[in-house]
């Protein structure tokens, strides 16, 4: 019977899943509100290239800032902004401020940098992703070259033919597309051949023990020969020890980003990063 097969265990999992459903309520609600009230901001992470020490661009993450609560996760609430739809309007406002801080930045006369911004899979296939970017470039007067979207593999096995017709019209546009975490999705070379892309960012969690780890040094070193064998820009995600760095170094990785470098930061203290950066080797390197 279904007690005699643990029913006690069936209860706990309802119980959890019902949890877990309204959690999900409550933070779509607050999510809305959250848009409502301004209640997210960005932070930047530098990345930088490893050839010269230099400040090679930003990445852009999420920060939700709920009063009494501090700060919350994008890995807790983008998942929920995504299967509730809600992801298409704090994209929008994550592209929308990231545009405006460039605008600030250059005001200020600080050396122009690239800004990486996260694309969730449901924002890249649903609605018109190239004429809400392109509006909001040109309402930012913002050059798309200054733009890198980071997309995960994910989504485009799925959808193979309609991400390449839609990445390809971001290329045309002038934005720079990255694959973002490669290696964890279910990467094909017949895939990445086919797409458009410009770089790919090797997941972190192959990183992490390259200097330990004989089969994640192996992983690595391959990902940074295809890249390079197809042309792409090799960056290393989470480097966080000196010789990851050297390993990444000899192998001829492109860039890293990593808490080495800098953890995520707030606009106004990676604007004095940016002139720190962008005219001396940095001083971890
Ligand atoms: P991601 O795009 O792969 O971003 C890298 C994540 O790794 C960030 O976490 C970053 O803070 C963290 N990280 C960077 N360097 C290191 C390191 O050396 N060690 C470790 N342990 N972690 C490091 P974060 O900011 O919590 O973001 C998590 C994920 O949430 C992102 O992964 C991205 O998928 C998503 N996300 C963040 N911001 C946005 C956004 O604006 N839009 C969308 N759609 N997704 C976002
Ligand atoms: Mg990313
Ligand atoms: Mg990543
Ligand atoms: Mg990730």
């Amino acid at each position: 019977s279904a007690k005699a097969r643990g029913g006690g265990t069936y209860h706990f999992f309802t119980k959890t899943m019902n949890e877990s459903a309204v959690a999900r309520l409550a933070i779509e609600n607050d999510l809305r509100e959250a848009l409502e009230r301004g209640q997210f901001e960005l932070y930047y992470q530098p990345k930088i290239e490893l050839a010269s020490g230099r400040l090679s661009g930003l990445e852009a993450l999420i920060r939700w800032k709920q009063p009494g609560r501090g700060f919350i996760s994008p890995m807790q609430f983008i998942p929920v902004a995504e299967e509730t739809g809600l992801i298409g309007k704090i994209g929008e406002w994550v592209l929308s401020r990231v545009c405006q801080q460039i605008h600030e930045w250059d005001e200020m006369g600080l050396a122009p940098v690239s800004i990486a911004v996260n694309l969730s899979p449901r924002q890249l296939i649903e609605g018109r992703i190239t004429e809400t970017i392109s509006n909001i470039l040109e309402e930012t007067g913002t050059p798309a070259s200054r733009i890198i979207l980071e997309i995960t593999e994910t989504v485009m096995m799925h959808e193979i033919k309609k991400s390449a017709a839609i990445l390809d019209e971001l290329r045309k546009l002038g934005l720079q597309i990255a694959i973002d975490d490669f290696g964890t999705g279910y990467s094909s070379l017949a895939y990445l051949k086919r797409l458009p892309i410009n770089s790919i960012k090797i997941d972190r969690s192959f990183v992490r023990d390259i200097t330990t780890d004989a089969d994640d040094a192996a992983i690595t070193n391959t990902i940074i020969l295809m890249g390079h064998n197809l042309g792409l820009k090799v960056v290393a995600e989470g480097v966080e020890t000196e010789d990851q760095l050297e390993f990444l170094r000899e192998h001829g990785c492109d860039e890293v980003q990593g808490f080495l470098i800098s953890e995520p930061q707030p606009a106004s203290i990676i604007a004095k990063q940016i002139e720190q950066l962008s005219h001396s080797v940095a001083p971890t390197l």
